[in-house]
């Protein structure tokens, strides 16, 4: 089946009502959403012609389309309709992951059985959760800490990215911070599930967070991830949540401010920023990072071509970190080319999965000997 119309599915109406999908109706058909897509410097995605077949009741479910969208917001930004884009790829996914219609990819599909198994995207073992912090001497939550810790699952589990929840717990003991960690019963913050349409998953995985926080007494957590960042912040709230919520960018321009922390030892070294979407353009957190960066002696910021507002996507948000992106199509690869361009020798990043990209990305291109990928974290915490 080419194009599937709608009518068939009345359910997935039902599902793509209650999303919002229907906001695609505003569209004027403009095409400034396709010229802003990244996709389109590297394939052809008509996000303009999707908007129209929704109008007209015509949605190919089953086409690969349906899963391309890394939600980088950079086109909704530029909408002069006011078309929440993401909205509308994110109902016509919960209506295939809903209605078992065929196309899921099989990442997604494994990814989505992982975290309803065992909490975690990666399929890993809920009681190895913690293992980063023990070796780190780092401490359960209490009640009556300042600080709870939310690592991300890809900084607990990911034997490349634990030196970044190390190097987080090293800066917050030298700040005299009083911080903890949930145990092994921590959840996946589900923000990239609900993008590749698992509500459901989605709503179990954030009911149970929010009761761990709060039979825990948690009031302040400060995360690693744009991602964990973004939905603990403006979406757990639909579900009860209420905590105060900071990125570790945050986190870190405040103590520095407060002069509980002072960056001394000398980085010189020319490094660059990438802006990741969901700190960015979905938060516009653009200056904390920079300001925490600059703060380190010796370290000369330069800019990509492509910078804060418009930040080009690392390719992995929407549920596309788990998705195999062929090679020539990685936009980490586009980023990789602007750092070098840009005559950096760091690529300073601020989100796992913009790191994961872009040292798959700085290996396979074997950029290594000209280019380091390091997250802010990890500078800080050299120059303390
Ligand atoms: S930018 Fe907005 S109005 Fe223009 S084609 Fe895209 S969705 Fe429609
Ligand atoms: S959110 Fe980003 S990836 Fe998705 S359609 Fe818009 S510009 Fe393309």
């Amino acid at each position: 089946m080419a194009q599937a119309a709608v009518a068939p599915y009345q359910d997935a109406i039902d599902i793509i009502k209650e999303e919002g999908g229907e906001i695609c109706k505003l569209c004027y058909q403009c095409g400034t959403c396709t010229a802003t897509c990244p996709w389109n410097l590297v394939r052809s995605f008509m996000v303009r012609k999707s908007m129209h077949q929704a109008q007209l009741g015509l949605i190919d479910f089953e086409s690969e389309d349906m899963w391309l969208c890394v939600t980088c917001k950079w086109c909704v930004e530029r909408c002069p309709r006011g078309v929440e884009i993401i909205d509308v790829w994110r109902s016509y996914r919960r209506a295939i992951v809903e209605m078992g219609i065929a196309g899921v990819p099989d990442s997604i599909r494994f990814t989505q059985k992982n975290i309803s198994g065992v909490g975690n995207p990666q399929g890993e073992d809920r009681n190895k959760r913690t293992d980063w912090a023990s070796s780190a001497g780092v401490k359960p939550f209490t009640k009556g800490m300042e600080v709870l810790y939310f690592a991300c699952c890809y900084n607990a589990y990911d034997p490349k990215l634990i030196r970044v929840a190390k190097a987080t717990a090293k800066i917050m003991e030298k700040a005299g911070i009083t911080f903890g960690i949930l145990g092994n019963e921590q959840n996946c913050c589900g923000e990239s599930i609900r993008k590749a349409g698992a509500e459901e998953t989605f709503k179990s995985l954030v009911k149970a967070n929010i009761d761990s926080f709060n039979k825990a007494g948690v009031q302040k957590i400060v995360v690693s991830s744009p991602h964990c960042y973004h939905t603990l912040k403006n979406e757990y709230k639909e579900l009860g949540g209420q905590f105060e919520v900071l990125h570790s960018a945050q986190f870190l321009a405040q103590l520095i401010k407060d002069g509980k922390i002072k960056p001394t030892k000398e980085i010189k070294k020319v490094v660059t920023l990438h802006d990741s979407c969901y700190l960015g353009r979905h938060n516009k957190i653009y200056d904390e990072p920079r300001f925490v960066l600059k703060s380190i002696p010796g370290i000369q910021l330069v800019e990509m071509y492509n910078n804060r507002e418009n930040g080009l996507c690392c390719g992995g948000g929407g549920g596309r970190i788990w998705a195999e992106t062929k090679k020539g199509e990685r936009f980490s690869d586009m980023r990789i080319d602007q750092a070098i361009e840009a005559k950096a020798n760091i690529l300073a990043a601020a989100c796992p999965y913009c790191m994961a990209n872009f040292e798959d990305s700085v290996t396979t291109m074997d950029k290594g000997s000209v280019l380091e990928v390091k997250e802010i974290v990890e500078l800080v915490a050299e120059s303390l």
